[in-house]
């Protein structure tokens, strides 16, 4: 029924806009977390896609389940409750265009969802399942993670990991590292950036971190983002390193989000599996994939920069 099902946050990000006339900063209400940007990428790019997870009824988490109704998103599993409230996060821009983030999450309704609460029925139909390790910072909602990619495994489901690191949602960074850790002997897929391999491996240089985590970790596809540079990609046979696309960067919010979203779109036009994909067809998965990606940078915000179908195909034919 779905090729992809997304489990995760879906908050609203505040962005900066500009400053008032009484010289305050001015946040613009935006819909973000990165497993809904993910999955309204993959939607954008032709996956029927649906996005599990829960936020609050109240004025924010209705905004967010038409975002995702827009967007071609299921929006059937995602939980409004009455008892807690949607999370926000502030976006801070600095003068490259890099984030930071500051989180209001106390009993934020997105850690709060419970595995009873979960349809996984949902698992026996679908091809791709992604989550990341924002869940797994706290609440009810970092086991149903844990049990959700366990399910999906059992059902034999492609599980695709983002690691997505948060550090400031975690009161104890090595915590996070050990849970992200075991999220990722679970993955089929694993997705990190750069910044994020050397941390969880230690070592520095990207290929060398990505032979590292081919060794010690079951990934049947592991991609490595590495910004403006592109990507680099290894399976159990193949090597693929793609430059990356030149393109006026404005604003790298979900760029990572949106190159996974890419991707497992273009997966979902084969009926292959990761491990059996020929060089060929490996490489234009991860050449769409970083052509979305960097689409997305040229636009200020997250969901409302991803790029349309249209775009993406008309930068890989000029390119
Ligand atoms: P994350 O958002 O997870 O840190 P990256 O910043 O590495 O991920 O970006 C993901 C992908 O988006 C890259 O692999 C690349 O293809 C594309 N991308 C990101 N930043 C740029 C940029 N400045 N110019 C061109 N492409 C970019």
């Amino acid at each position: 029924m779905f090729d992809v099902l997304s489990l995760g946050e879906m908050l609203i990000d505040f962005t900066p806009v500009g400053i008032s006339e009484n010289g305050n900063p001015i946040f613009e209400r935006n819909p973000g977390g990165g497993p809904a940007n993910m999955a309204c990428a993959a939607a954008k790019m032709g996956a029927k896609t649906a996005f599990l997870g829960k936020v609050g009824k109240d004025a924010f988490g209705t905004a967010l389940k038409e975002t995702l109704d827009k967007n071609g998103v299921n929006s059937d599993r995602l939980i409004l409750s009455p008892e807690y409230p949607t999370t926000l996060a502030f976006v801070h821009l600095d003068a490259d265009g890099d984030r930071s983030f500051s989180f209001y999450r106390h009993n934020g309704a997105d850690t709060m969802l419970s595995f009873s609460e979960v349809d996984c029925a949902v698992l026996d139909d679908c091809r791709f399942f992604f989550c990341s390790s924002v869940l797994m910072a706290e609440g009810p909602s970092r086991r149903t993670s844990f049990s959700l990619m366990e399910e999906a495994k059992k059902r034999g489901v492609c599980t695709v990991f983002d690691p997505n690191l948060r550090p400031n949602l975690w009161g104890d960074t090595e915590e996070m590292k050990q849970q992200v850790l075991s999220a990722m002997r679970l993955a089929d897929i694993l997705k990190l950036s750069e910044e994020e391999a050397a941390f969880l491996t230690g070592i520095e240089e990207p290929e060398q971190a990505a032979e590292f985590l081919m060794r010690e970790y079951p990934a049947k596809l592991l991609l490595i983002t590495l910004g403006k540079n592109g990507s680099i990609s290894f399976t159990r046979h193949l090597r693929l390193r793609h430059p990356g696309f030149p393109v006026k960067a404005v604003d790298t919010t979900a760029a990572g989000d949106s190159f996974t979203g890419g991707l497992l779109a273009a997966l979902s036009q084969t009926e292959k599996t990761v491990g059996s994909l020929t060089e060929q067809e490996l490489d234009r998965a991860i050449r769409f994939a970083n052509a979305v990606g960097a689409l997305t940078t040229t636009k200020k915000g997250s969901i409302s920069a991803l790029p349309t179908c249209a775009e993406v195909e008309t930068l890989l034919r000029t390119n």
